[in-house]
């Protein structure tokens, strides 16, 4: 049964301050999305499905030529969730789905060969990394309110994976709350949030790298070119 990745690249990227979407900055002589959807053609995965904005849809049609396990390029939403469930309806029928931040560049071969290997015992297997940081909850006055035990707090990433019918049947019930009634002010940011309200599985943490950013800031972009040149 088929294992599939969505890779997103329709956000704006309005947080970096540049005229070129961030996916779309060069980095050593590729786009950073090159390097996300290279690492999935290397890995296990049977496909791989680009979400992009409508207008980019043509020009990364380029990358068909170079990536043979890329199968479909489509259209996102307005929010992150919104071209997650665009990625779900295309990624059908598959067993196992990946998702995957576009704009992080570094993950690796292994840590996603690793995830796809987890999916045979685990609904839902997540990438991260234990918080190095002591983190707070705040008021929404800017107070600190309490701080949870550091040694059980963790940095998410992506991918986010999972058994499709799982991810696809939380989402499906998001959309339709987003339709029907709207959110009230539900901040969803990742997948497993999806899975963790609107579903019924156990999610496990998988052991990511602190090196698998997620390219958002001008700090961020200058970390990723001194890596890539050492
Ligand atoms: O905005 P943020 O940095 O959280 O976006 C994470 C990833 O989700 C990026 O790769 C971005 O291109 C993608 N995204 C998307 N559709 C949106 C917003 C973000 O595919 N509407």
């Amino acid at each position: 049964m088929k294992t599939s990745a969505i890779v997103l690249a329709a956000g704006s990227g309005s947080r970096m301050g540049s005229n070129v979407k961030k996916q779309y900055i060069e980095l050593n002589g590729h786009e950073i999305l090159w390097y996300s959807i290279k690492a999935f053609q290397e890995s296990e995965v049977d496909g791989i499905i680009l979400v992009c904005s409508e207008d980019d849809m043509e020009k990364n049609g380029s990358y068909r030529t170079e990536f043979s396990k890329l199968s479909a390029i489509v259209p996102g939403g307005r929010e992150r969730y919104n071209s997650v469930h665009c990625g779900l309806i295309a990624a059908d029928p598959c067993k196992k789905v990946l998702i995957h931040d576009g704009a992080r560049p570094f993950v690796s071969v292994e840590l996603i060969n690793r995830c796809i290997c987890e999916l045979d015992n685990e609904d839902a297997c997540v990438a991260a990394v234990p918080s190095k940081d002591t983190v707070k909850i705040i008021t929404p006055e800017g107070y600190v309110k309490e701080t949870p035990d550091r040694s059980l707090v963790w940095n998410m990433q992506t991918p986010q994976c999972f058994r499709y019918d799982v991810v696809k049947e939380a989402y499906d019930i998001l959309i339709k709350k987003e339709e029907n009634e709207g959110l009230n002010g539900l901040n969803v940011t990742d997948d497993a949030m999806v899975v963790e309200y609107f579903g019924n599985a156990r999610i496990k943490m998988i052991r990511s790298d602190y090196d698998n950013i997620k390219i958002t800031t001008p700090e961020d972009l200058r970390f990723a070119e001194w890596k890539e040149r050492n």
